[in-house]
C-alpha cells in the first residue's frame, strides 16, 4: 500500500519568539518610562496604549510582563488620569525600590 506524502501536516509557528521578544522589551522599557514619569498619576491599558502608540493587546502583555516578572507594577483598581474611569490599572508598587 502507498501512503500519500500530502497527508503530512506541517505546523508551523506564527510568530518568532526572539523577534516578538525583542519588540516586547522596548515596549515594557516605554511603558516603565512612561509611567515613572506620569506617577503619582496613573493611566488605564488603553490610554498607556493610545499615549505609547502600539495596540491595546501589545500594551496589556507589556503590563502583564512588568506586574508579574520584575514586579515593578501593581495592578491596583484605580480612577484613570487620562479617561477618567475607574478600573484596573497598572501603577508603580509603593515604596522606594530596594
Ligand atoms: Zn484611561
Amino acid at each position: 500500500m502507498d501512503t500519500s506524502a500530502a497527508t503530512v501536516v506541517v505546523w508551523r509557528p506564527l510568530m518568532t519568539p526572539s523577534s516578538s521578544a525583542r519588540s516586547g522589551e522596548d515596549l515594557r522599557r516605554r511603558v516603565l518610562a512612561f509611567v515613572r514619569k506620569a506617577t503619582p498619576f496613573a493611566y488605564c491599558d488603553a490610554c498607556l496604549a493610545l499615549r505609547l502608540e502600539c495596540s491595546l493587546a501589545e500594551m496589556a502583555a507589556a503590563l502583564a510582563d512588568l506586574a508579574d516578572g520584575d514586579a515593578v507594577l501593581a495592578r491596583a483598581r484605580r480612577s484613570c488620569y487620562g479617561c477618567g474611569r475607574t478600573l484596573e490599572i497598572s501603577a508603580l508598587r509603593d515604596g522606594p525600590p530596594r
